[in-house]
């Protein structure tokens, strides 16, 4: 058994321990210690990163109580070793993972649904509560979080087992019966929990809940805090001051100067395919062949040939327009079937596309338009 030195300290940066185990495996060496400061996998929280005498610690797992630290180079068994742990990684872990006791606490007790899940990745985590929370509820919820934040309230860690658990109210998400290690944020939450937890609230810092989402009939919950959330404000403070510069807009105007252009940008759009239609058929050039009536129209997209073809008239109506590798062509006709002139054109020019009998449209490789009239004429 390794002796778990995160559980009665979360402060330690640094220790020093004995390899009491050093075996090869498949991604490099696992290094067993009489004790370690190393928090394994578990509970919703990666593994500690860090260094054991300088070797890098890529991964930290427990099994039966024995805790193995992966590294890429061999540790001698019986020298003694500092381990120091990758801190900012794991304080901003410990912010996370206490936040998401309050929050879940508080919902717990404001609305009595219980945590079903959780999930930390390195800047964000979700909690999946088992009921549903509306927009006014989870603001609720924020404000709640962020008070006890300010109450700088203690939180504490004790070992259970027996009578004195059973007499104890606690989430948990196992059953559980002996040595429960309960973590308790005062007033707010107790929870058994395996996981390093900030001393006091104050040391969360900001709470700010991202969204939420219906989750298997409850609702997910995403949110930040600590370092990932003044990182993520400083990310949408710099987004929103360069979209004020590029926009002449002042900061509470953004939404509406970017909803304003974006409107005007749909009309323009709507008058530019307008205007390319009109176009298109002002320079339209037609070739009869037979009972098939074909255009040329320059530059035109599949709306503007449409608008083309729905202007000729012929038994079988064919508009063309090239691109810069090919032909885009629209095909139309009320009575016959388009379909073997298209099935034509595509064997004969390296074609794709197809339709109903009454209209077709598909794009032709690069071909010579003589080529392509002549096989429509002799068709
Ligand atoms: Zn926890």
């Amino acid at each position: 058994m390794t002796k778990r030195l995160f559980e009665e300290n979360a402060y330690i940066k640094e220790f020093t321990a004995t390899v009491i185990d050093c075996q090869p495996a498949e991604h490099g060496f696992l290094v067993v210690l009489n004790e370690t400061a190393f928090f394994p996998e578990g509970g919703g929280q990666a593994a500690d990163g860090g260094t054991l005498n300088g070797v890098a610690v890529t991964d930290v797992q427990m099994k039966e109580d024995v805790i193995y630290h992966t590294t890429a180079t061999p540790l001698t068994i019986g020298e003694q070793v500092v381990g120091v742990i990758d801190w900012q990684t794991r304080f901003a872990r410990m912010q996370s993972h206490t936040a998401e006791h309050l929050v879940s606490g508080i919902v717990y007790r404001e609305f009595g649904f219980s945590n079903m899940g959780f999930h930390m990745s390195d800047t964000t985590m979700t909690a999946d509560f088992a009921g549903v929370l509306t927009a006014e509820d989870i603001a609720k919820v924020e404000t709640l979080a962020n008070t006890a934040v300010y109450e700088n309230v203690a939180i504490t860690v004790e070992v259970l087992s027996g009578d004195s658990l059973k007499a104890k109210e606690y989430r948990s998400k196992l059953d559980l019966d002996t040595d429960v290690r309960l973590v308790t944020i005062t007033g707010y939450d107790c929870c058994a929990c395996c996981a390093p937890h900030v001393n006091r609230t104050g040391e969360i810092g900001a709470i700010k809940i991202l969204g939420f989402y219906p989750n298997k009939g409850g609702t997910r919950v995403e949110m930040t805090a600590g370092v990932n959330a003044l990182q993520d404000y400083r990310f949408l403070h710099d987004q929103n001051k360069s979209l004020m510069g590029l926009l002449s807009a002042k900061r509470e105007r953004v939404g509406e100067t970017v909803a304003h252009l974006a409107e005007t940008l749909k009309n323009t759009q709507n008058e530019l395919r307008l205007l390319q239609q009109k176009l298109a058929l002002a320079s339209m050039e037609t070739v009869e062949a037979g009972e098939i009536l074909c255009a040329f129209v320059p530059n035109a997209a599949y709306d503007g040939l449409q608008s083309c073809v729905n202007t000729l008239s012929a038994p079988i109506r064919l508009v063309f327009s090239q691109t810069d590798d090919g032909w885009l062509y629209v095909a139309a006709s009320e009575a016959g079937d388009v379909r073997p002139i298209i099935q034509k054109l595509n064997t004969a020019f390296g074609g794709r596309g197809g339709g109903k009998p009454n209209y077709g449209q598909g794009k032709l490789a690069v071909c010579d338009k003589a080529d392509m009239v002549a096989l429509l004429q002799n068709n």
